[in-house]
């Protein structure tokens, strides 16, 4: 059985792949990329059929941030011409959620810079969860806010955050080339503190970053270690005004790779396409949903992404379905771990997908694993500053949101 046979069944029993299975997808050839693209689609489809979770992001509160991450259009001293603007009242907020929730959205992620919230924030963010539940009785709040305190992960739990999102962003190894600010073990622990708090954990990472393929594999075992819900996976958009902005080094086949490799190692995971998905994956952004089951509809927090409409479009045209408000997110069998998008079901293991979990039956067993001779395609993107566009519109302006 070569290596995407095994990944693949692996993946349709929630089996962890070794390091060394991780390692060699990142370095398939380009001729192998649709059979990668195939193998990682049946785990994909298994444990969340062709339904794409649609999530919208609302910046509460942009730039000005004391922290040093330097990938971040945000962070201390960048030079980015990004909107600043300090906290939206919670009216505001609801409202800029409203919008992503009218295109299609299931999950409204409320976002705000800075090293970590102070009690009064916390008590401004639990009357912003107040409002946006109140217009929309079945969305998913995620909220980030950066570091925990003790008890702020119970507060926003109790206020009725779904879930938390705490990104690890790369390796322990090399945490400290990115961020000097704070370190890798701060956000482990509050990525701890959200799931102790029964709140849905949500961590990823960026790529793109100039990490090994070590560390991209370090990261995403970390995260299933963590016992992440859901995995955002971010390619890095190299801001002007930041230390990365020279720091193009992704191809749209790389990003499908690491999507695949996220895939295999947390197969019943939501895996959500982040950050710079039209930037760097621009054509191919259809084959990557054969391997995430979920997106951001619209803009981000400081870029803009493609139009809302274009989103649906898309997943309309692919073949996939946009995930209702009335249907569970996860498997059955997470449900004990994820607080929001669970089933609920508690127990079992019943596969959502369409596929059959009789891996003995595999035909699609003949893809060939990458051969050791062939050098890994993905040399160096050229720089596509054409397509980082900083946010104008939605939240924190007069104008209307890309929803
Ligand atoms: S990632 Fe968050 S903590 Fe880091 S600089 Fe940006 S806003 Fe601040």
């Amino acid at each position: 059985m070569d290596l995407l046979d095994t990944l693949t069944a692996k993946g349709l029993r929630r089996e962890l792949p070794t390091r060394d299975e991780a390692l060699a997808v990142l370095s398939t050839t380009d001729d192998e990329l649709l059979d990668v693209v195939a193998a990682a689609g049946r785990v994909r489809r298994q444990w969340f059929g062709r339904r794409v979770k649609l999530n919208y992001l609302v910046n509460m509160k942009s730039g000005l941030c004391p922290e040093d991450c330097s990938y971040c259009s945000q962070r201390l001293g960048s030079k980015s011409e990004i909107l600043k603007y300090t906290w939206l009242k919670p009216e505001q907020a609801a409202e800029a959620a409203a919008a992503g929730l009218a295109g299609g959205a299931k999950r409204v992620c409320l976002v705000a810079s800075g090293r970590g919230p102070t009690d009064r924030d916390i008590e401004r963010v639990a009357d912003t969860i107040s409002a946006v539940k109140e217009a929309n009785e079945n969305v998913e709040v995620c909220v980030c806010l950066g570091l925990l305190s003790d008890n702020q992960a119970e507060r926003l739990r109790a206020a009725g955050a779904d879930a938390y999102n705490h990104n690890l962003n790369t390796s322990e190894g090399t945490y400290g080339d990115i961020a000097t600010t704070h370190t890798y073990a701060d956000r482990v622990d509050t990525v701890q503190k959200a799931h102790g708090a029964g709140l849905s954990a949500c961590s990823g990472l960026i790529a793109g970053m100039g990490e090994s393929d070590e560390d991209l594999v370090d990261v995403v075992f970390a995260l299933r270690e963590l016992g992440s819900d859901s995995v955002p996976v971010n390619f890095l958009i190299p801001f002007e005004g930041t230390p990365l902005a020279k720091t193009w080094n992704l191809t749209p086949q790389r990003c499908l790779r690491i999507l695949a490799m996220v895939r295999f190692v947390c197969p019943d995971v939501e895996v959500r396409i982040a950050g710079g998905r039209e930037v760097h994956l621009r054509t191919l952004q259809p084959l990557g949903l054969h391997i995430a089951n979920s997106i951001f509809l619209g803009d981000y927090l400081t870029s803009e992404g493609q139009a809302g409409q274009a989103d649906l479009d898309m997943i309309k045209d692919a073949g996939f379905v946009v995930e209702g408000a009335d249907e569970a997110t996860m498997p059955r069998h997470r449900a004990d771990v994820a607080g929001a998008g669970s089933c609920g079901s508690g127990g079992g293991c019943h596969p959502c997908g369409d596929a059959t979990a009789d891996v003995a039956t595999d035909t699609a067993a003949d893809t060939v694993a990458g051969s050791a001779d062939e050098a890994p395609a993905g040399a160096a993107d050229e720089a596509r500053t054409d397509l980082v566009r900083v946010r104008r519109r939605g939240a924190g302006t007069e104008l209307a949101p890309n929803a």
